[in-house]
């Protein structure tokens, strides 16, 4: 095997982590009651504000993805509320299948695997709740399974457009940091993200942020319980209100020199530009396997996909046999097919993904890609010639 040296995991989260975020992170433990951490965790607060563009109000969690999207929900509704959920992808159904189960009504409009949210739809089903049943209109930027990306301000323009009250609220989780978000341009009520994709920190903390709206608007919601209550956070008088108890401390310190990679060294356009450049350099590559065999992206519109990460398929079961043969033959780990076929079925092995999310560069992404090719050739699964240099043609262009 040609596996041995470091390996890379290059699934859409958990993300690769700086050396730096780590290091950030490796110390004793802090006092939580005065000194650095309390000095740090504010400039945090406004760092997470910087990078959702965002000047409302942010609540930390101790928890993952699928606990911040309870915290939004337990603040949003009172049993019996209403939702919209708008589906493009496994994720989404995810979402709403929490809001269901803690007590909200929830109706749904799925637009499949392949395709963003068509606004037209939302709006026409906007305007036939005339009693203006519906509170909140769930969306997922980019959903992980699919790599379908929304466009959340055409989202808001059809609420608008159709006089409708209802507030907003959207699952960056995977695209925070990678895919351009704008929560006070857009018209986002709430949003929700977690540390371990974008923000490229070990899994652990989530993310809610509220406009001035959207707190106003749910107070009162009798879904809230006293650990996922927003307000004692975002208003907090004493530090461990931010955090419902004791401060995720090491978390803390990772993110803050994440935060500083993003927002101060980098810059958030950049990094928008640098995974941009690199989901058109995976999808450049697919397609010219594409030309020679049973292979193909997800998404066919190159305007719907993310730039945090690739779904595609590779058919004949060819997508479970390359992961394995990446992982064990060179050290790559690419992601499983998620909510794309029914397991057990013989499509469920046609799916992979691709993560292209946080700390990663061009060789990175060119070495994945090179080592995918190397396994199609090993593998005997046909392919298209030139996919690498498709790929390297991209990143040579900037
Ligand atoms: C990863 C992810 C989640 C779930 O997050 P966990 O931290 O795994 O709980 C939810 N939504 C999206 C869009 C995601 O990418």
């Amino acid at each position: 095997s040609l596996a041995q040296g470091r390996s890379y995991l290059a699934i859409p989260g958990p993300s690769v982590m700086p050396d730096r975020v780590l290091n950030a992170m490796h110390r004793a433990a802090p006092n939580i009651y005065e000194g650095d951490l309390i000095e740090m965790t504010a400039q945090v607060m406004t760092d997470l504000r910087r990078v959702a563009l965002s000047s409302g109000h942010v609540a930390i969690y101790l928890a993952n993805g699928h606990g911040a999207w309870e915290a939004a929900i337990s603040n949003l509704f009172s049993r019996g509320d209403t939702a919209l959920s708008l589906i493009t992808g496994r994720f989404g159904v995810g979402w709403a299948h929490h809001a269901r189960a803690l007590g909200v009504t929830v109706e749904t409009l799925d637009f499949g695997i392949k395709a963003p949210v068509d606004p037209a739809r939302v709006e026409a089903a906007l305007r036939a709740d005339t009693a203006r049943k519906i509170k909140v209109v769930l969306l997922t930027h980019v959903d992980t399974a699919s790599s379908v990306r929304n466009d959340v301000a055409a989202v808001r323009a059809a609420i608008d457009a159709a006089g409708h009250p209802a507030l907003l609220a959207v699952d960056c989780i995977a695209s925070l940091g990678c895919d351009e978000f704008r929560f006070d341009d857009w018209g986002v009520d709430v949003m929700v993200a977690a540390s371990q994709k974008g923000l490229m920190v070990p899994p652990g903390l989530g993310f809610v942020w509220v406009s001035d709206k959207a707190v106003a608007a749910c107070k009162g919601a009798d879904l809230v319980t006293p650990y996922w209550d927003w307000r004692p956070r975002i208003f907090a008088q004493e530090y461990w209100q931010q955090f419902g108890g004791t401060a995720p401390t090491h978390h803390l310190f990772g993110l803050s020199e994440a935060l500083r990679m993003i927002l101060d060294e980098e810059g958030l356009p950049q990094v928008w530009a640098r995974h941009r450049t690199l989901s058109r350099s995976v999808a450049a590559a697919f397609e010219a396997w594409g030309q020679g065999g049973d292979i193909a992206l997800n998404v066919p519109v190159a305007a719907h996909r993310s730039g945090a990460v690739t779904a595609a398929r590779i058919g004949q079961g060819g997508a479970e046999r390359l992961r394995g043969w990446c992982e064990t033959e060179a050290g790559v780990t690419l992601g499983i097919g998620l909510g794309m076929a029914a397991p057990g079925t013989p499509e469920a092995g046609d799916f992979l993904r691709l993560g292209h999310m946080g700390h990663v560069n061009a060789h990175m992404v060119l070495g994945a890609l090179a080592v995918m090719e190397a396994g199609l050739q090993a593998l005997g699964i046909a392919h298209g010639r030139g996919g690498i240099q498709s790929a390297a043609a991209v990143i040579a262009a900037g």
